[in-house]
Parts: C-alpha cells; sequence; structure tokens
C-alpha cells in the first residue's frame, strides 16, 4: 500500500525544493473530510487519493498538482467547498480541484458515439490547465486498477470511456505507461475471455520466452560492447491489448517471439545512430520498419530510433534506441517539459507544450479531418452543465440562457424566466460561458414573447418561438373566425355547434375547397375570405333565393314609394323648390338636417332617406360616414334658386368691450344677415363669448359676413359650427 511518504519521496526526488508542506496539508485536509467514507473494496476511502497523489509525483508533477491529486474528490464527495480549498490552499490547487469536480460531474445517460464526442470536445473546453488532466488521467488509472470491485454495467461503461477517451490521451501526452496499462486493464473487462485466453497461451510459454529474452538481451549488448559502446539493453513482452490488436489484424497469433520488444538506451543522440548501424550490421533490418524521432520527434516530445530486424535466432524483434533524457520524456511525458516558473493555470508559452496542445486537439477531434475544421468546431462552441451534470451538445458562442433552456425542452423553453448560473440569478438573455451550471428557471404558465427572437441564436430556439407565436395567432384568428360565422348564422336560424355535429359543417368546408372546418375559420379570421362568399358555402338553395328576391323587393318598393311621394304632395317644409338639384329624381322633396346646415355654395351630397325625402349633407358632414353607400345621390346646387335659407350658428371669441355686441350686429347688418337667435356671454376672465343663428342664403353671404366680424376690434375667432 502507498502512504504518503512516498508520494512525498518522489515528489522530493524531480524537485527537491517542492513546497512538502503543502502537499501534507493536503493529505491531513483529505484524510478529515473522507474520514468514515469507504471505497467499495471496503478499504478507507483516503487510500485513493493518496494512490492518485503517488502516480501524479512520479509524473514528476509539482506539489499544487500533488497537492489537488489528495483533494480532487473533496468537493465532488464530502461537504467541502471550492472557496474552502482556496482559502486554504490557494488559487492554484483551487482551480485544479474545480476543474476536476467538473470532469467528475459530467453524466452520460449512454455510451454512444455523439456522447463520447461530445466527452471529448467538454475535456479540451474546460481544461486550460494540462495538470488537470494528467491528474484526472492519475485518478482514472487508479480507478482501472481497482474495478474489480464495481458492477459488471460500471465496469463495462467506464472501460469503454477510458478506451476511447483517456488511453489515447495518455499517448497524445507522450505517457506511454499510463496508455498501455489502461488499455490492457480496458481489455480485461471489455473483451474477458479473449484476455484471459491471451494471457493463459502467453503464461504458458513463459519460461520459453524469458531465456529468448535473455539471449537476445546478452547478443545485442555483446555485440555493441565489441564496438566500445556501452549500453543499457532491456526486453519486454508488448502488452497484451497490442498484441490482441495485431492477432486480429492477422487472425491469429502464429508466432509468440513477434511479441517481444528490445530497449537500447545509451548516452547521447550520436550513439543512439551508432548503436543502429551495428545493430543493422549483425541482423537484416525488416524494410519500412525504421523511424527516426530523434531527428523528427512526435508532437508530444518523444524521441527514440525505431527499427525491426530478423533477430539472432532468425525472429522478428523490434527495437528501440535512445538516450536517458529521451526515456524520461516517453516515462514522463507532458510532466517532462514542464516549465514549472512559466507555468500558471496551464499556460505555456514553450514549443512543446504548444505541440501537446495540438496533440490533445488530435484526440478531441477524434474522426474528423483537417485541423482547421476542428479549431473551428471548438473555438465557437460553449458547453454548460445542467445542476445534475449532465452534458449537452455544444452551443454555438453567444448563446443565451434562453437557448439553452430550448435545448433541453421545448415546454422549458416556453415558461423559462431566467436561470441561476453558478448559482447567480441571471435574466433570460444572458450569454453563456464553457463551464457554468445552469439551472433553468420557469413560470408554469409564461409564455413565448416576440421579442425573445432577437436574442437567441440557435435555430431551434428560433423555430420553436416562431412555432407558438405562429399558433397563438391562429388561435386567436379561429376563434374570431368562429365568432364572426355564428353571428351571420344565427341571423338566418342557422347553429354553427349543430351543424358541426351533424357532420354539415365539414361538407360546407369541403364544397368552399377548405381542409377543414379548421383552417374555413382561419380564414375568415384572418380576413382572407369575405364573409359572404363562406355564407353561400352554408346557407340553403332556397334560403338563398329567398334572400335574393327579398332583396329585389326592398328595392322596388322604395323606388316606388320614392316616385308616389315624390308625385302625390311635395315635402311641406320647403315648399316643393328647395335649390337643390337630385339627379334622376326631379323635384323630389330635399331636407336639410341640423347636423350640418349646408348652405347654397357648400359642397353637398345626398341620400335617399326612408321614403319620403333626399337628406342633404355638407360633404364634410361626420354623419355622412354612417349612410349606406347605395342610397347615395348625385346631388347639385341650382344655379339660380335661392329659395333655401339655413340657419347657420357662427361663433364669436374676443375680449368684452363696451358696445361690442353693437358693433357684431352692425356688422350683421352690413352683411344683410338676419339674425334668428344669440347667447352672449362673459367670462370672469373678461373674455366675450358669443353665439349667433343667422339666415344665410348662400356661402357669399355667410362669408362675408364672418369677414365683416373679424375686421371688429377685440375680436379674436370666427368660427362656422357644425351644428
Ligand atoms: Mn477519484
Amino acid at each position: 500500500m502507498i502512504r504518503i511518504e512516498d508520494t512525498l519521496k518522489l515528489l522530493k526526488e524531480h524537485q527537491p525544493d517542492a513546497d512538502e508542506m503543502l502537499v501534507r496539508r493536503a493529505y491531513i485536509f483529505s484524510a478529515r473530510v473522507h474520514q468514515g467514507q469507504l471505497r467499495k473494496s471496503g478499504e478507507p476511502y483516503l487510500i485513493h487519493p493518496v494512490e492518485v497523489s503517488y502516480i501524479v509525483a512520479s509524473l514528476g508533477l509539482d506539489a499544487p498538482s500533488v497537492a489537488a491529486a489528495l483533494l480532487h474528490d473533496t468537493v465532488e464527495d464530502t461537504v467541502t467547498t471550492i472557496e474552502e480549498i482556496e482559502e486554504t490552499f490557494g488559487k492554484d490547487v483551487a482551480f485544479m480541484v474545480s476543474g476536476l469536480t467538473k470532469i467528475a460531474k459530467i453524466n452520460f445517460k449512454s455510451a454512444e458515439e455523439a456522447q463520447a464526442e461530445n466527452f471529448r470536445r467538454l475535456l479540451l473546453a474546460m481544461v486550460q490547465d494540462l495538470r488537470v488532466i494528467l491528474v484526472k488521467l492519475a485518478d482514472r488509472l487508479h480507478n482501472m486498477r481497482t474495478m474489480q470491485y464495481m458492477p459488471p454495467e460500471k465496469q463495462q461503461r467506464i472501460s469503454r470511456e477510458t478506451l476511447d477517451i483517456y488511453a489515447p490521451l495518455a499517448n497524445r501526452l507522450g505517457i506511454a505507461w499510463i496508455k498501455t496499462e489502461l488499455e490492457d486493464l480496458c481489455f480485461k473487462y471489455l473483451y474477458p475471455e479473449e484476455y484471459h485466453n491471451l494471457a493463459a497461451q502467453i503464461a504458458k510459454t513463459r519460461a520459453e520466452r524469458e531465456s529468448f529474452i535473455a539471449r537476445v538481451v546478452d547478443q545485442v549488448k555483446g555485440a555493441l560492447e565489441k564496438q566500445g559502446l556501452t549500453a543499457e539493453v532491456t526486453g519486454r513482452p508488448k502488452h497484451l491489448w497490442s498484441i490482441y490488436q495485431k492477432m486480429r489484424s492477422h487472425h491469429s497469433l502464429n508466432n509468440l517471439y513477434d511479441i517481444h520488444a528490445f530497449r537500447i538506451i545509451v548516452d547521447s543522440p550520436e550513439k543512439c545512430y551508432a548503436a543502429l548501424g551495428y545493430v543493422h550490421s549483425l541482423w537484416k533490418p525488416i524494410p519500412g520498419r525504421f523511424k527516426d524521432y530523434i531527428a523528427t520527434p512526435k508532437e508530444n516530445g518523444y524521441q527514440s530510433l525505431h527499427t525491426s530486424v530478423i533477430g539472432p535466432e532468425h525472429e522478428r524483434i523490434e527495437l528501440q534506441i535512445r538516450t536517458q533524457q529521451m526515456h524520461d520524456v516517453a516515462c514522463y511525458g507532458v510532466a517532462a517539459h514542464w516549465n514549472y516558473k512559466e507555468a500558471q493555470y496551464g499556460r505555456n508559452s514553450s514549443p512543446i507544450y504548444q505541440n501537446l496542445q495540438n496533440s490533445i486537439m488530435e484526440v478531441v477531434k477524434g474522426g474528423i479531418t483537417g485541423k482547421d475544421v476542428a479549431d473551428d468546431l471548438f473555438k465557437n462552441q460553449v458547453f454548460v452543465f445542467t445542476p445534475q451534470g449532465d452534458v449537452m451538445q455544444g452551443l454555438p458562442e453567444g448563446a443565451t440562457v434562453l437557448d439553452f433552456a430550448y435545448t433541453i425542452h421545448t415546454d422549458l423553453g416556453h415558461e423559462c424566466t431566467g436561470a441561476r448560473i453558478d448559482g447567480v440569478q441571471v435574466p433570460i438573455r444572458t450569454k453563456l460561458e464553457t463551464g457554468q451550471y445552469v439551472e433553468i428557471l420557469r413560470t408554469p404558465g409564461s409564455k413565448p414573447k416576440a421579442d425573445w427572437l432577437k436574442f437567441v441564436v440557435t435555430n431551434r430556439a428560433k423555430a420553436k418561438i416562431r412555432a407558438y407565436l405562429r399558433q397563438e395567432d391562429n388561435a386567436r384568428s379561429e376563434q374570431l373566425g368562429i365568432e364572426k360565422l355564428d353571428r351571420e348564422l344565427k341571423r338566418y336560424g342557422l347553429n354553427l355547434n349543430k351543424m358541426r355535429k351533424t357532420g354539415q359543417l365539414d361538407e360546407c368546408a369541403k364544397k368552399g375547397k377548405f381542409k377543414s372546418p379548421h383552417e374555413l375559420f382561419l380564414a375568415i379570421g384572418y380576413e382572407k375570405v369575405r364573409l359572404e362568399t363562406i355564407l353561400d358555402l352554408f346557407l340553403p338553395e332556397e334560403v338563398k333565393r329567398e334572400q335574393l328576391e327579398a332583396a329585389q323587393q326592398e328595392k322596388e318598393s322604395e323606388l316606388e314609394r320614392l316616385k308616389k311621394v315624390d308625385l302625390a304632395k311635395p315635402a311641406a317644409s320647403t315648399g316643393g323648390r328647395t335649390g337643390v338639384i337630385v339627379d334622376g329624381l326631379e323635384g323630389i322633396a330635399c331636407h336639410f338636417p341640423r347636423c350640418c346646415s349646408p348652405v347654397h355654395g357648400d359642397p353637398i351630397v345626398g341620400f335617399v332617406s326612408a321614403g319620403q325625402c333626399v337628406t342633404i349633407h355638407r360633404l364634410d358632414c361626420p354623419q355622412v360616414a354612417n349612410y349606406d353607400n347605395g342610397r347615395k345621390v348625385d346631388v347639385r346646387w341650382e344655379e339660380d334658386g335661392q329659395v333655401h335659407q339655413s340657419q347657420v350658428r357662427v361663433r364669436v371669441l374676443g375680449k368684452d368691450a363696451p358696445g361690442l355686441l353693437a358693433s357684431m350686429s352692425q356688422a350683421l347688418y352690413d352683411a344683410g344677415v338676419n339674425i334668428s337667435g344669440v347667447s352672449c356671454r362673459t367670462t370672469p376672465e373678461r373674455d366675450s363669448i358669443n353665439i349667433f343663428t343667422l339666415l344665410i342664403t348662400d356661402i357669399e353671404q355667410l362669408t362675408q359676413a364672418m369677414k365683416l366680424l373679424k375686421r371688429i376690434d377685440g375680436i379674436s375667432t370666427v368660427e362656422r359650427l357644425n351644428n
């Protein structure tokens, strides 16, 4: 069992001036908060973080990373808060623990490819600090090592995720040993039968293979020493997963010697090439298998010479030739390049680091080819969590709370009234950022508004809002259509509801070429058809015929009556001649209503009123709008007819002065106008308000009278009243 002292020893080996106290404090803190918790194995929980811290230290990571490893499950699994971690251990540690907590909270409901793809993207988006990924890898490695205590379903799920995501990540980060160990553990849980068969097969030939390895090592070592080259030579079988992969591509395991790799470690790059030369002069190299990763390192910084030869016993063997320093890089990967002075929150300008970021990209982009495409894909996406830790598909940059609500569920979008982001309440239009926890707030019964369309960015949200608004509008119009039609039908003694039940409604709709009554109501509601056209569909033939006849009759009798009245008895009020010519109805009686009192010369219009006469209005009289245009007749003033006198009311306003009334009377007399009534009043402010009722024969007389009134001293306004 690993103890904290083991971790500290490793840490000190890699970094003699590391902050040991920080790690000790993290250990004590973790022990305290995890106290009483047990792992599935029944062991105290604390064993897990300590094991993880040991792996992290073995990668050569710094003291804050080791502390974060010790604390990585405290926020997720205990009452500890991230604020507490920050207060106690500082920002650097808290940043990593926070990242690890977020990754831990990610839920995957299914192991579908799409989810894994999203998970890859999410990892990239969230991990601004590579150390977080390294601690996470260590965490995953220890979990995989202790998977036997987990239920089978969980073993499968976690192994699949590890094989798809974490093993490739370890590879890209250059940490070969984590990659191979993870792969073999996944192999064991995902393909148990194949794993055990292969393991048994290899175990059976173990003694034989071990002596083979020893013989080859001796031969290589001896050959190199003969040339004056001191080298460390080791051999080992390749890991099971890679053998299994090889078997699958060759369909069988026909040569057990083909599964070994030998390593030659020398003390300078020049000697690597020298060693390669001797090896190639001894044994025949297999064409196409030589790779020079010293001249062209892998993106993760890995350097070595690789070759395959037909070896001393005519077996294929693989050889890796490297220096000790190159070997360290192969073991620690990214960690070997870490510049701790420079690295703050994962920022590091070294080219290797930049390369590593690109490497992670490759893991993350998965099946997508073309780096630009991938870059684009991630740069413009936002990943957020539900309060349960579910990850939604990436949202486009600029996506708002409302977009997120619609992504989860349409109804949630419709009733969304805000959100809590990382615990803080915000309005619906708030833009989201990757890594946030978003809890949508809904108010049942609240409805989408048209102005939401101005700020949502996802097509889904836009479509859902539009659909809702259209539906609402339709419902309103349909109701309006139903009411209008119902009202009309009632006039003919028809009942819309009854017609609906008897199926008559459907028939009528079909007759009018509407897909359904619903469409018909909409057409009425939106005023796309005339109500008469619709009524035509509904009214029975006999009703229509009757209606037509009745209308015809009414018109005829009206005309009849007009003619009779006209001829028999001219209207008494005007004594026959009125000064107005009515086209087509010569000599008919005319009536001048009080509403506008037309004066000879005013623009006028006439309407045939109920039987007796034609009512004459001024063209601008407000009453005109109330008449049926069908009753309108053309009228004009008779050139020489001055028979009719109109009563016109005129209002005169001014400042009161002695003799004002006398002056006004004089002006009207001068204009030749008779006064039939007058009302005069003076306000306490000495404003004089006078209304004259005048008998006017024509418009010129009225104009003259008003002009003279206007000339009087103190008079400010003279106006003709409408009635
Ligand atoms: Mn853990």
